[in-house]
């Protein structure tokens, strides 16, 4: 049998088939993935095969190979073990919530958001909230961060949650696909999901700080089903996705704008700083590149926002 894994508990996943019967199932003995060494070989997201068996009356399945995945994110513990914990598998995209005040995003931290979903391979959507309450010079400053990163080939959409104004939109983007909302704590994350689906009434809201402290800082995400046709994962206590490693190199490859001009630079390992005949600094020079997005190329090379850092986000 196939199905999907809509939750965990560690030992126990819970996985519904297509036809939507639900079983409890178990790993078989040791089972790692190539590749990749996590504390969970299974994640909430994940397609697996299971062959049934009984035990004292009790129907509970045994998951004997996972298939492959779209793409997966994952979570280092902040604590000593630094280990590596996959939270969710083969989403279809992340809708990232930003508001302007209450509380603000800044760039860097969209930008960093953007990079490390690129480098994972998912889908971001921004959501620009609270509409509703913003004055004419907030919204002129969504108005343009929209502009900046529609550019660059980003769906931008501004919303409410408390007024519904375009909700509808949001819902039409997630039918028939696996979704995930991020942004920083009190941007709206559960009013909107609230708003999506009433009677849902998910816990988006962080754990206590305290806990995500302790030692087994595992935080396990959940998966629904929506009445719409859409499915939603929920991660409590996770705002973002753990860091990528990644080469300085490489990170020009993660901004669209960069990647797209890199070709016409002059020294193929060009990090766009000082080099010669650098197409990206020509770019930057004739307003083609924002420079917002630049600066934040060069915090992320030059590692000086340590606290931007997406896997203390969560601290
Ligand atoms: P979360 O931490 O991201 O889940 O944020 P919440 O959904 O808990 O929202 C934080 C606060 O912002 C709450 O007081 C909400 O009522 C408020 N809020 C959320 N969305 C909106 C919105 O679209 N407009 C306004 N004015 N307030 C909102
Ligand atoms: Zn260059």
């Amino acid at each position: 049998m196939t199905g999907l894994v809509y939750k965990s508990t560690g030992s126990w996943y819970t996985v519904k088939t297509d036809l939507g019967h639900i079983y409890e199932c178990r790993i078989k003995g040791k089972f790692r993935i190539k590749g990749i060494k996590s504390t969970n070989p299974i994640a909430v997201g994940d397609r697996v095969d299971f062959e049934l068996e009984t035990h004292n009356n009790q129907e509970s399945g045994i998951i004997y190979k996972i298939h492959d995945r779209a793409n997966y994110i994952v979570r280092k513990s902040v604590n000593l073990s630094k280990q590596t914990h996959i939270i969710a598998a083969n989403l279809d995209q992340v809708f990232l919530m930003i508001t302007i005040n209450n509380p603000p995003t800044l760039t860097s931290f969209i930008d960093r958001f953007l990079v490390t979903a690129n480098a994972y391979s998912i889908k971001t959507i921004l959501l620009f909230n609270k509409i509703d309450v913003y004055d004419d010079e907030t919204l002129l400053e969504v108005k343009c961060l929209a502009h900046l990163y529609r550019k660059i080939g980003y769906e931008c959409i501004g919303v409410s949650a408390k007024t519904g104004k375009n909700v509808d939109k949001v819902k039409g983007l997630m039918l028939d696909k696996t979704s995930m909302f991020s942004g920083h704590s009190g941007v709206g994350k559960s009013t909107l999901v609230n708003a999506i689906e009433p009677t849902l009434n998910i816990k988006t809201k962080e754990i206590s700080s305290q806990h995500m402290q302790g030692q087994h800082t595992t935080t396990f995400a959940e998966m629904f089903d929506l009445s719409f046709g859409a499915k939603i994962i929920d991660t409590p206590g996770i705002k973002g996705f753990g860091v990528v490693d990644m080469d300085k190199e490489e990170v020009g490859d993660y901004f669209p704008e960069i990647f797209k001009l890199k070709q016409d630079c002059k020294f193929n390992n060009c990090l766009h700083i000082q080099e010669p005949k650098c197409a990206v600094k020509k770019a930057l020079d004739n307003d083609e590149i924002a420079f917002s997005r630049y600066r934040s190329y060069l915090q992320i090379i030059e590692g000086e926002d340590e606290h931007y850092r997406t896997d203390n986000w969560d601290k």
